[in-house]
């Protein structure tokens, strides 16, 4: 569970790590246990086989030592001890005999026991007590055989026959002992290959070899040996040994043999195997780190960074950066992605320009609804021209419907604020020939280029290295030009430039052409002042935010003083002219594109003064009465005077609503008509009329 979510959330990186380390660490850990396993058994075998024959080199080597001494015991009772028997075994006779047959057949000890119990001849050490007492009876019961006792610690064979051929006298009987020699065992230990040859009876070390014996027999003397066989430590070399009866069935009592081989080749073989193994695991695992690694570097590393950008990707980020610089399949992968990557950025940044240009055109076409003033109609068109193409700087030129020529309206961008009036004849130029062909032009080169000519700017022209304009087209005609200089981080203008210049010149003709007629309509062709109607809408509007903003509006009614004097003696001619001149001082005085200045109706004007008190419209009537006064109108009959009578109201103090806003004033300009003319009058207030 733990490992398959490891596996699952863990990277790739390390899953390729861990997938390396499991492809040659488990084979290489089965093939170490089988491999091993295999070598343990060889070796058991071996040492089992070993164990095996020292056993029975030990077992026949005994049989036949005590064969041999019970065959001598016989052949001595049988054939060698007639004439003695013959003469009643005579002490000095039978001794010689023993004497004799003990150097003949290296014995160490021979008697001759009589009645079970007593011995008449005894050659040999053994204590008297003790022989009597518990060897001989016992050997004495059977007529002939062969045992091994042990005494002091030291193995000894006996043998034993009954004298039986003389029936005259009374049983007798012979008894050989012989000590079993350490040189014994150590033949035996050369032929068997056994290092150590050790036995038991009744849990004690009767005989063994070298000088491990000393230390063994100590320690082993009282040590029962619980395990028939197995493994053991001496001097830090490793044996196996087996314990197993001597002679099973032979000898009266069990006698115990320990037999210890040195471990076999096959088990140093096996150690040294484990040891390889080991190293070779450990390399195993140290090779499927590294190979895990390079391959986690060179495969893991690249596709999560390859994931990584696509994480990016998809939360929308598109400036993405690959370092796989590669030939391989990862590197294909990973350029194939970054150039899709950078053609969807593209596209999505086309996409977003065309958006922002048909945004432009759409706030090009409306820009009629936000602007009365056709100067700010032109600013804003050419400021977003000059944006849309990310260019420095530009200008919209008007053809004037008099003269034919190019008129600069507006420029704007950079230093670029200078406005040369100068006029710019048809076919000059690249705005005039653009103007004159109705076709936009690229110019990359700039003022290089043989179609530019410097009209007298007074900025330098050095100063243009790219130029793009278009017409402004309006039906059939050309009504001007845009141009845009300088593209930004010097590119150069293109073909979509000029298509996208050329559709907002047009965009922007339309624009014009409709604020023109706009303004047309709400302009009195006399006067230029606003037409009736816009004032009442004006008005309506100024009431209506002043009520809402809790502002002021004031309203100053004029009236020319005596009109009729004018047509009646200079004809209506001149009564247009003092209209005029009228009208253009109070637009001179107003406050420009604040105050709505209106022809109210004949030769009655008035003017919108939003958020103005009455006291401050009364001063700015009081103004525009004095300029008209010092108006000097040239007339063959001499200079001509003209002179006004102004009301003023204001809201809320002199009025609430649009009706009797313009009563009061028109009543206070009455007024003014009353006091003698050529003055102003500011209204009643509604507090003190009633
Ligand atoms: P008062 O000082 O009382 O105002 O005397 P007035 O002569 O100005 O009298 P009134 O205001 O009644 O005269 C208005 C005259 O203005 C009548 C009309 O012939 C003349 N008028 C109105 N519109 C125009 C116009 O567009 N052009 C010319 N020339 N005269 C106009
Ligand atoms: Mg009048
Ligand atoms: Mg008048």
């Amino acid at each position: 569970m733990l490992f398959t979510n490891l596996i699952n959330n863990s990277k790739l990186k390390i899953k390729i790590i861990l997938l390396f380390s499991l492809i040659l660490i488990l084979p290489l850990t089965i093939l170490t246990i089988i491999s091993l396993n295999r070598t343990y058994a060889v070796a058991e075998t071996d040492i089992i086989k070993d164990l095996n024959h020292a056993t029975n080199l030990f077992r026949d080597s005994l049989e036949d030592k005590l064969d041999s001494l019970k065959l001598r015991a016989k052949t001595l009772v049988d054939f060698e001890i007639d004439s003695i028997a013959l003469q009643g075994f005579p002490e000095k006779e039978t001794f010689s005999l023993f004497e004799s047959e003990l150097v003949k057949t290296d014995l160490d000890y021979i008697a001759l026991i009589e009645d079970r119990s007593f011995a008449t001849v005894q050659i040999g050490k053994f204590t008297q007590n003790s022989l009597n007492n518990v060897i001989f009876p016992a050997i004495c019961q059977t007529s002939l055989g062969v045992n091994i006792y042990v005494i002091n610690d030291e193995p000894w064979i006996f043998a034993s026959a009954m004298i039986t051929k003389f029936k005259t006298i009374k049983p007798k009987h012979i008894v050989f002992a012989q000590k079993i020699k350490n040189d014994f065992l150590d033949k035996l230990k050369i032929l068997a290959e056994a290092d150590y040859s050790i036995y038991y009876i009744n849990r004690k070390i009767l005989t063994t070899q070298m000088d491990v014996y000393a230390r063994r027999r100590i320690g082993s003397v009282v040590e029962k040996p619980e395990l028939d066989y197995g493994k053991s430590e001496l001097n830090n070399k490793s044996f196996s040994f087996i314990h197993t009866s001597a002679l099973p069935n032979r000898i009266s009592n069990d006698i115990k043999i320990e037999i210890l081989v040195p471990n076999s080749s096959y088990q140093d073989l096996g150690n040294k195997m484990q040891l390889d193994f080991f190293l070779f695991g450990l390399l195993g695992l140290i090779l499927a780190i590294a190979t895990g690694t390079v391959l986690a570097m060179n495969i893991a590393q690249p596709i999560n960074e390859l994931a990584e950008n696509t994480t990016k990707v998809a939360n929308g980020d598109l400036n993405i950066k690959s370092k796989i610089k590669r030939n391989d399949e990862i590197g294909i992968l990973s350029n194939n992605f970054t150039e899709m990557i950078r053609n969807i950025k593209e596209e999505k940044e086309q996409k977003e320009l065309r958006m922002k240009e048909l945004n432009t055109l759409f706030e090009i076409s409306n820009a009629v609804n936000l602007f009365t003033n056709s100067e700010d109609l032109l600013k804003f068109v050419l400021s977003h021209a000059i944006d849309i193409l990310q260019a420095e700087r530009g200008s919209i030129m008007l053809l004037d419907d008099q003269t034919d020529e190019l008129i600069i309206k507006v420029a704007t961008g950079g230093r670029y604020r200078a406005i040369n009036s100068k006029p710019i004849k048809l076919g000059s130029g690249v705005c005039g020939k653009v103007a004159l062909e109705g076709e936009g032009i690229i110019s990359n080169e700039g003022f290089k280029d043989a179609r530019f000519q410097n009209f007298g700017s007074i900025m330098p022209v050095e100063d243009i290295n790219s130029l793009i304009c278009a017409p402004l087209k309006f039906k059939e005609g050309t009504i001007g030009v845009i141009n845009i200089v300088n593209k930004k981080d010097n590119q150069l203008f293109n073909q979509n430039d000029l298509s996208l210049l050329t559709l907002i010149g047009s965009q922007a003709a339309v624009t014009i052409e409709n604020n023109k007629l706009y303004e047309l309509s709400i302009t009195d062709g006399l006067t230029h002042l606003y037409v009736h109607r816009y004032f009442q809408a004006r008005l309506t509007e100024e009431l209506l935010r002043a009520r809402r903003y809790n502002l002021n509006v004031s309203l100053i009614m004029i009236d020319i003083d005596n009109f009729k004097k004018f047509n009646d003696q200079y004809g209506h001619q001149i009564g247009d002219v003092v209209l005029q001149q009228v009208a253009a001082t109070i637009k001179d005085t107003v406050r420009t594109s604040i105050d709505v200045p209106c022809r109210y109706g004949g030769e009655e004007m008035c003017i919108i003064l939003p958020e103005t008190k009455s006291e401050d419209a009364f001063l700015s009537a009081e103004r525009i009465r004095k300029n008209i006064s010092a108006i000097e109108l040239p007339h063959s009959s001499g200079k001509l005077h003209i002179t006004v009578s102004i009301g003023i109201a204001s809201y809320p103090l002199h009025a609430n609503n649009k009706e009797s806003l313009i009563k009061a004033s028109d009543s206070a300009m009455y007024s003014s008509k009353q006091a003698g003319k050529n003055c102003s009058t500011l209204a009643k207030e509604i507090k003190a009329e009633n």
